[in-house]
């Protein structure tokens, strides 16, 4: 069914912006009070939060459970106020909404039904955090509530207690529903006042800016991971000690030193561009170095390490814990445009590796062979 194939590849969609933002960010969680349920992002039929029940007025309605103690707050504190708020609506399920919705496009077909009924996934009903209120328990659901004092006092008053109209007659276009003063939707009083102050946003704005609030931050703290050197060429870092006689098969001995023969000659490119500039680099030759790609100046001079600071990377070497390490141009290149210390590239890379993997990312045995003593050694 075509309805079907929307939701999924809404969901697919969303499951992969998810990978791409950071775990930090305050609405990823679907546990999350700012979780944005639209046409857009949609809920998946498999979605049921836990689920409990609220009484007002003589009716009992269906909410998510953390929703219980701040609407029955709300409820409390409009009666002091002298507003009785009715719930006319509380959560829905998937099912429900699909034979709502099923029924109505049987009659005037999905794009139409679209119009007026919410597609099944795209609704807040089914998150479980949204109500719709009114000055009785079955009547009041137009937009004529907004004059009644119910649907004043939570336009005016619901802030202060975690709730915000959701969807209101200025932002149609961006919510994708109509305007509703009727319907209200529980984000914290945190944010709900801060939404107020803003000048009352609506929840993909707000969410939007928090997010990018918090990328920017992130993105001062560390470094982006996502690193444009290809796959392959990462994952021969990946291996912190690798098995010296396995990964490295062309090595050279020199006094104390094992080099990679590849290596070795980066440095020569290096040592002869140095000394074109009338700078000598010697290596430290009486240490065992850890890795064959790992050499040491045999004294630090500042002329020599003032050269190497904007001139090793050209040679493929980056500076790790005194050493001078061999990466190959690309990675060496790319942690030098973006001012990247290597510890953190190495950081991120696992981060981002593990990431990849636990999202079903495999990688092939042809490069984990190329790549990886440790799945060799038997
Ligand atoms: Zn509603």
């Amino acid at each position: 069914m075509a309805l079907t194939q929307l939701v999924s590849t809404a969901l697919l969609m969303s499951s992969l912006l998810g990978a791409t933002f950071n775990s930090n960010m305050p609405d990823r969680s679907i546990d999350s009070h700012l979780f944005v349920v639209n046409k857009e992002y949609r809920l998946s039929e498999n979605y049921s939060p836990n689920i409990t029940t609220i009484s007002a007025y003589n009716v009992k309605r269906e909410i998510r459970e953390d929703l219980f103690a701040p609407l029955e707050n709300l409820i409390q504190v409009a009666k002091q106020d002298g507003v009785d708020l009715h719930l006319v609506s509380g959560y829905r399920s998937f099912a429900k909404q699909n034979k709502v919705f099923s029924s109505k496009a049987g009659k005037v077909g999905e794009a139409k039904a679209a119009e007026v009924v919410a597609i099944p996934g795209a609704s807040e009903h089914q998150l479980g955090l949204a109500v719709d209120v009114s000055y009785d328990n079955w009547m009041g659901i137009n937009q004529n509530l907004e004059n009644t004092k119910q649907g004043k006092w939570v336009r005016t008053q619901g802030y202060a207690h975690g709730f915000v109209v959701r969807y209101l007659r200025e932002y149609e276009d961006v919510t994708g529903y109509s305007y509703e003063p009727w319907h209200i939707r529980y984000v914290g009083d945190t944010h709900s006042q801060k939404i107020l102050e803003l000048g009352e946003p609506p929840l993909e704005h707000y969410v939007s800016q928090i997010r990018k609030e918090t990328y920017e931050k992130l993105s001062k703290e560390r470094p982006r991971w996502d690193y444009p050197v290809p796959l392959s060429q990462i994952l021969s870092l990946y291996n912190e000690e690798p098995s010296k006689k396995q990964k490295f098969k062309n090595t050279l001995k020199i006094d104390a030193l094992l080099v990679e023969e590849s290596v070795w000659q980066a440095f020569g490119d290096l040592q002869a561009d140095a000394q074109e500039q009338g700078i000598s680099l010697e290596l430290e030759k009486s240490q065992k170095n850890p890795y064959p790609t790992h050499l040491k100046l045999a004294n630090s001079k500042t002329d020599a390490e003032a050269y190497l600071k904007d001139n090793a990377y050209v040679f493929g070497f980056v500076l790790e814990d005194g050493y001078y390490r061999y990466l190959g141009l690309p990675i060496a290149k790319h942690l030098y445009d973006n001012k990247i210390a290597y510890a953190d590239f190495q950081a991120e890379w696992k981060l981002a590796y593990n990431s990849f993997l636990q999202n079903g990312g495999c990688v092939s045995s042809a490069i984990l062979q190329e790549n990886s003593p440790k799945t060799k050694s038997k």
